[in-house]
């Protein structure tokens, strides 16, 4: 990927460079967001801030008293007894009378703000809990200095969400997915973060909004300051800071030409869709939020290829608890605005949606990349998440129109255990009297290696295979998705992915299981013709992408892909990949057919090699 460069030309204007990790061009003012380790600030405050500051208060601990109950519910089962034990502690520790009335005795009468109240008259419990004879009590030290961490950070939160102004564009060192849905509450126009990765979940959810998305700006985005006037450009990979008004001008004149995304490009021809030598090719669509349904609705398309429901049961609360009811009335309308094609449904990957520095505190593992997420997080809470969701899936689809999908599935004993599971739910229903279609198609996401390593053993037990290179790409490079310094080696176009992908397609194609790829790189026009080379005939894409794909695909021979994805898989690395797609694009198709979609799915971190 290139180096992120700063570039003066003049006046004040600086131009950041990064990568683009979601389309569009949004003008707004930059609004800068730390979300490393809580501040306080220790100045008084003035006597008309006493109410607000009491309030804030009261409403951090609320927050702090969710984060713990979630947290407590995330822990497994195996360690039920100890944790419950834990935060019963520290949420007695919240809640206690005495403490909360001494830290607003502060806030009242010494104008001292509720960050350094807390940390006043915790700090002084905790120093005589450390200083006693008693171990249980030192060990109450511990306890308490967690919920005096857990109270100030939701103290910070609320300040940040206090100062956000109005059409703001996000600069920070990093954003996770959860911070972009929160700030998006708060008319965020765009963001752009010095780390981060075009496979992020970050990134995900900035497609999905519609939000310009710019990651990977390096360190030069830290001279940018709240208050200077920034476009952020998601399409090109750029922040103008402090532009110039021609600059501006210029901008609003290329949004001006140019249509929303999913209006760009769009047929309702009905056309099918196939490569120049007729080969058919399905391209679905990849959704999180419900707002994107209506955007679905209005285009052509294959129906939905993954519906993540993590991002989906957000917007209804806690993901882990939206009622059976609510998920069935929720996969209804999935399915009503995907049509016949039909909506293929994740179970809830959850666990590693919040990393980075954003995250909720006390989250169950340091890193639960690498840890219990997604499927194994479901068979170890078998009926707080995994069969409430299974029944829902089960009600809703009484028109056979969806399909379930497995997330981070690792071997084969996790499939037949999900498949018994959805039997014995299935007979429940029916012993209830409760109308359901148990006629569900079964697959799993191809995401860690090992399940692309045992494909073929998998063939029997599943209807499908969808492809997620962008987990699996993280764990075959060890190159993380979201964000830290092995981000810029995160590319599904490495040969060992395209390898693994080829060997999931050969064992589809024995044993006539169908092979997708759902994760970001389908929508990237340089892997396109490589992943249709590799046998791969069905791709599901965010929504932004659907035009571009679909228009790459019109215009590559199939036989002519194949014979380049043989060639890429000799390369010795995913530059030299690009290098060579770029190459073959450049010889195989006119300007003309690859203009468009250039533009819209733009990944080209080799661009100037
Ligand atoms: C993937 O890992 O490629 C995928 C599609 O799932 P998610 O991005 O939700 O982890
Ligand atoms: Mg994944």
């Amino acid at each position: 990927m290139d180096e992120p460069s700063t570039d003066v030309p003049g006046d004040d204007e600086r131009i950041i460079e990064g990568t683009g990790a979601a389309p569009g061009v949004a003008v707004g003012t930059a609004y800068r967001h730390e979300a490393s380790a809580p501040r306080v600030h220790h100045g008084a405050i003035a006597p008309d801030e006493v109410d607000a500051e009491l309030d804030r208060l009261a409403n951090a601990v609320q927050r702090a008293e969710q984060e713990l109950e979630t947290v407590r519910t995330l822990a497994p089962d195996a360690l039920a007894a100890d944790t419950d034990a834990i935060f019963e502690a520290q949420a007695l520790m919240l809640r206690d009378e005495d403490v909360l009335q001494a830290i607003r005795q502060r806030i009242r009468e010494e104008k001292e703000p509720a960050g350094t109240a807390v940390q006043e008259v915790l700090g002084a419990h905790r120093e005589r809990l450390e200083e006693s004879d008693d171990a249980q009590l030192r060990t109450g030290a511990d306890d308490l200095l967690e919920v005096e961490q857990r109270l100030l950070r939701a103290l910070r939160r609320s300040t940040t969400m206090a100062h956000i102004g109005a059409q703001s564009v996000v600069v920070a060192e990093d954003l996770t997915a959860t911070d972009l849905l929160r700030f998006r509450q708060h008319d965020l126009l765009g963001a752009a973060s010095a780390q981060g990765g075009p496979a992020s979940h970050a990134a995900i959810v900035a497609r999905a909004l519609g939000l310009p998305f710019l990651v990977g700006a390096g360190e030069a985005l830290q001279a940018v300051a709240s208050g200077e006037r920034v476009i952020v450009d998601g399409t090109e990979g750029r922040l103008v800071v402090q532009p110039r008004a021609a600059t501006v001008e210029e901008y609003r004149q290329r949004s001006a030409d140019t249509s929303p995304p999913m209006g760009r490009g769009t047929e309702k021809t009905g056309r099918p869709l196939q490569t120049t030598d007729g080969h058919p090719v399905t391209l679905r669509a990849n959704v999180g939020l419900e707002a994107e349904l209506d955007r679905l609705r209005s285009g052509p398309g294959d129906g939905i290829g993954l519906l993540r429901t993590e991002l989906f049961l957000r917007a209804k609360g806690d993901p882990r608890a939206v009622p059976e009811e609510q998920q069935v009335e929720l996969y209804r309308t999935a399915a009503e605005a995907a049509g016949s094609a039909g909506a293929t449904i994740r179970l809830l990957d959850l666990g590693d949606k919040d990393r980075g520095p954003g995250r909720a505190a006390g989250a169950p593992e340091n890193d639960p990349v690498w840890g219990w997420r997604g499927l194994r997080m479901l068979l170890d809470r078998p009926d707080e998440l995994l069969r409430p969701q299974l029944r829902a899936l089960l009600r809703a689809n009484q028109e056979g129109v969806l399909r379930v999908l497995l997330p981070m599935v690792t071997d084969v004993a996790e499939v037949r255990r999900v498949r018994q599971v959805m039997d014995e739910e299935s007979d429940r229903l029916t012993e209830d009297g409760v109308p359901h279609d148990s006629n569900l198609p079964l697959g799993i996401m191809v995401e860690v290696p090992a399940a692309a390593l045992q494909a073929p053993a998998f063939t029997e037990l599943v209807d499908f295979f969808s492809v997620g290179t962008n987990d699996l790409t993280q764990y075959v490079l060890a190159a993380d998705r979201g964000s830290g310094r092995s981000t810029v080696r995160h590319d599904a176009l490495h040969p060992a992915v395209l390898g693994l992908i080829l060997r999931v397609v050969e064992a589809g194609r024995m044993s006539g299981c169908p092979v997708e790829v759902c994760g970001e790189i389908a929508g990237d026009v340089q892997a396109v013709p490589v992943l249709l080379g590799l046998g791969v005939d069905t791709l599901s894409v965010s929504l932004p992408s659907l035009p571009g794909v679909r228009r790459i695909i019109r215009s590559v021979g199939y036989d002519a892909a194949k014979a380049l994805a043989r060639d890429v898989l000799q390369a010795d690395d995913a530059q030299a990949v690009r290098r060579r797609a770029r190459a073959w694009i450049d010889t195989h198709l006119s300007p003309a057919e690859t203009a468009g979609s250039q533009d819209e799915n733009a990944r080209d971190p080799t661009a100037s090699d």
